[in-house]
């Protein structure tokens, strides 16, 4: 488990050209926090060693709403929440971000030094695990979220990434596009911040009941999930979650219907993946089915960057993978 460090963003990093998220000037980096190189009314504090550098006109958090021990997305769990979590059986089974992040090591690893530039947004807690990635000889990652209780160095909105043009090699996204308001505009953002061939990876769910409360937006189907990309040239994509764990997780929200209690709340999900958390498993085979498409829990996409759209609408129609395609 991270813990906030002290200092999670040197002022003096020049490594990283940043962008005003208020109206796309430059940023002078100042001891005490970043200011607009245009307008003097766009500042933005550090808070806990990390900038926080937000668009209020567009985001749904403020500055205000990040101190080091507020809850913004999520909290770092109590000690024996996080033992019984590691005791009971998950109710999800990753199904695509191990191997692809070993294929995209490779990639990264074949390029040129000075070229492994990797941004992470929505970094989470920090337990979800980039230790493929971060093998690599000469790798630059920068953690963001909109979260300080995990090991984010940078505090962003994806809606306004802070960053100039063209300066990442790799932007992932694992779950994060579900609990933003406008996922078209943040994957415009993340393929401005991408150099030529710059890749891209994200999950995003499909089949999964409200979780993060107040900040879950929307879901897309696999064919949903492409479009979002259509800038990209697609080089894998797949079932990141299988229907199995959409199983497990309609069972234990049909129980939850009945109750705001937190504490029979957390019985409810102590015993489902108790007694469903085995089934799981079924997922590795079903991963491989085109039916499974249809009732998958999300999707994930791997892309390269491309310099217009790789896919027309009418494409999206042949597009379609499930039980129901056209023979
Ligand atoms: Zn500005």
């Amino acid at each position: 488990m991270s813990t906030p460090r002290a200092d999670r963003l040197s002022a003096d990093d020049h490594s990283i050209l940043w962008r005003c998220p208020c109206c796309a000037a430059g940023l002078d980096a100042l001891d005490d926090g970043w200011r607009c190189v245009a307008d003097a009314t766009h500042r933005f504090p550090r808070v806990a060693g990390a900038p926080v550098l937000l668009n209020p006109a567009r985001s749904v958090f403020r500055a205000e709403d990040f101190t080091p021990q507020a809850r913004t997305t999520f909290k770092n769990p109590a000690a024996w929440a996080l033992w019984l979590g590691r005791v009971l059986p998950s109710p999800s089974r990753d199904l695509g971000t191990e191997r692809s992040l070993r294929a995209l090591a490779d990639v990264l690893r074949a390029r040129p030094e000075g070229s492994r530039r990797v941004l992470v947004i929505g970094c989470g807690d920090g337990t979800a695990g980039y230790g493929k990635l971060e093998a690599v000889d000469g790798i630059e990652m920068l953690e963001t979220d909109v979260s300080l209780a995990g090991p984010a160095a940078v505090v962003c909105d994806a809606s306004d990434l802070p960053f100039a043009d063209g300066q990442w090699d790799l932007v992932i996204a694992v779950a994060v596009l579900e609990h933003v308001l406008e996922p078209q505009r943040c994957v415009d953002e993340m393929h401005r911040v991408l150099r030529a061939d710059g890749l891209v990876y994200a999950t995003t769910p499909f089949m999964q009941q409200v979780h993060m409360a107040e900040y879950d937006f929307t879901r897309f189907t696999r064919s949903g999930h492409r479009w979002l990309f259509r800038h990209f040239d697609e080089l894998d994509s797949g079932i990141a979650t299988g229907p199995a764990s959409v199983l497990i997780w309609s069972v234990e929200y049909f129980l939850m219907a009945w109750t705001t209690s937190v504490g029979a709340r957390r019985v409810v999900k102590g015993l489902t993946r108790l007694l469903l958390g085995w089934l799981t498993w079924l997922d590795v085979p079903l991963a491989r089915r085109a039916a499974a498409c249809d009732a998958a829990g999300g999707f994930y996409f791997m892309g390269r960057k491309a310099a217009k759209v790789t896919v027309s609408a009418r494409d999206m129609v042949r597009y379609y993978r499930g039980g129901d395609a056209q023979k």
